[in-house]
């Protein structure tokens, strides 16, 4: 027997397919290829960039099983030559985000954006069209706007909680319909299904290479919250630097979807280089999965307790809330933002609008709260990002959204009293006393 047949035989064969998501998350496949696993309980960090191989013809057979999978041979032990081809924390990660999201395969990158970069991409070319939502997280905002234009990818930004709009504006030329949902920073909540159907019907008279496909970014209410692709989505893309990896030390990101495009991706991801790193994949692997139902449900469970909280305060023009009965939405969020086990899980992002007589003072309103916040709250932190183990907050208008006009900001929805509070995992009453403290100075 070689060395090779007796580490990996050692387990017998469980069928993990039985076990609940959250005990698969922290097992992930109970025997994997990808490393020894009866010997290392946690895998260890992988920090060599390159691999030896045995011979010029095992270099051969790897380069050519390289993005090249034989679906017959895909739960082989990989041929892994330089990290940026491939290694083994990033597949074992990967394996364990297709598991949670519900899709065909994932493909990790460096970043968020790394992996929106990544399937538009490989989506599109120069000619095509993009149909997104007009409230986007502002780096994606700006790569379609500021950078596809040059290569004639063109753009168009509309109201997709009308999902009937699509027909407005769907030309032959369109290849992805892409949104957030919740929508950063304002919480809209775009009905997956409803966009599924519409995107069926016009993909009846289109042959394969010129469907359309629908992208959707699942960042803000994690796999914990809602499972797109469930929906029809077919592709989701993940910030594993936020609820994911959960406590702010890593970044990276996540493409999941159809396994016919794996192989396209991880060649764009060879040749554009956003590598997650194995260290950070490995932090993910470790830490954030298996953890994600703890952290996200005590997120969620603060989350509503504060805009519950934020809604019968006199200083508070509006909440916006997915789990709130008043958010707009809130029977699409009920249908389609649920947890593991079916419950209604709205995420554990808060927005909300302080009062002012007109949008100025709104923005003034914003802008002193967030400078008080963060001199004197000990348990809300003025930073960006989400899904960390402290409550972030933010204000847009005088932040993220500075550089916007406030007749634009009004434009993309983005109120300048605006304040947006991505809720932690602390003893909750912690963080309602300091949002007290902090309403009493405006
Ligand atoms: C943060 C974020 C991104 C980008 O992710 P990075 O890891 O920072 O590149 C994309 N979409 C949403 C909704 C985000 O919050």
């Amino acid at each position: 027997m070689s060395m090779e047949e007796k580490t990996i035989q050692k387990l017998d064969p469980i069928d993990e397919s039985k076990y609940s998501m959250e005990t698969h998350l922290i097992y992930g496949k109970n025997i994997s290829q990808k490393w020894d696993y009866s010997h290392h309980v946690v895998a260890p960090i992988s920090s060599s960039v390159i691999f030896r191989l045995d011979s010029v013809e095992r270099g051969a057979e790897g380069f050519q099983e390289f993005a090249n999978t034989d679906p017959a041979e895909e739960d082989l032990q990989p041929i892994y030559i330089y990290d940026r081809l491939g290694e083994p924390n990033k597949d074992m990660l990967e394996e364990n985000l297709m598991f949670i999201e519900k899709g065909e395969m994932a493909v990790s990158f460096a970043t968020g954006m790394g992996a929106i970069a990544g399937v538009l991409g490989v989506l599109t070319k120069t000619g095509d069209e993009i149909i997104s939502h007009k409230t986007l997280y502002g780096c994606t905002f700006s790569l379609l706007n500021n950078w596809y234009p040059r290569y004639n990818i063109k753009n168009i930004q509309i109201d997709l909680t009308i999902p009937e709009e699509i027909l407005n504006h769907v030309t032959e030329n369109t290849k992805v319909i892409y949104f957030e949902s919740p929508s950063n920073p304002n919480l809209d909540i775009i009905d997956i299904e409803a966009i599924r159907k519409i995107v069926d019907k016009i993909n009846l008279n289109r042959v394969e290479q010129t469907k359309i496909y629908i992208v959707v970014d699942n960042t803000f209410a994690t796999p914990y919250c809602q499972r797109p692709i469930e929906f029809g989505a077919d592709f989701v893309v993940h910030s594993l630097t936020k609820g994911i990896g959960g406590f702010g030390t890593d970044m990276g990101g996540a493409v999941i979807g159809k396994k016919s495009y794996r192989d396209l991706l991880k060649v764009f991801r060879k040749d554009f280089g956003a590598v997650l790193g194995t260290k950070a994949a490995w932090t993910v692997l470790t830490y954030g999965l298996p953890t994600l139902h703890l952290r996200v449900s005590r997120q969620m469970n603060n989350a509503i307790r504060i805009a519950k909280y934020l809604e019968s305060h006199p200083k508070i023009e509006s909440v916006n809330y997915p789990g709130l009965p008043s958010h707009k939405n809130y029977e699409i969020a009920k249908k389609q933002m649920v947890d593991f086990n079916g419950n209604f899980a709205p995420g554990s992002l808060v927005f909300f609008v302080l009062k002012g007589k007109d949008f100025e003072e709104r923005k003034e309103n914003g802008r002193k709260m967030m400078n008080f916040a963060a001199k004197n709250a000990y348990s809300l932190t003025l930073a960006v990002s989400l899904g960390h183990t402290r409550t972030l907050i933010e204000h847009p208008a005088s932040m993220t959204h500075s550089m916007i006009p406030l007749d634009k900001l009004i434009e993309a929805d983005i109120n300048p009293g605006g304040i947006r509070l991505a809720a932690g995992i602390e003893n909750c009453d912690d963080i309602i006393l300091d949002i007290e403290k902090c309403l009493e100075i405006i």
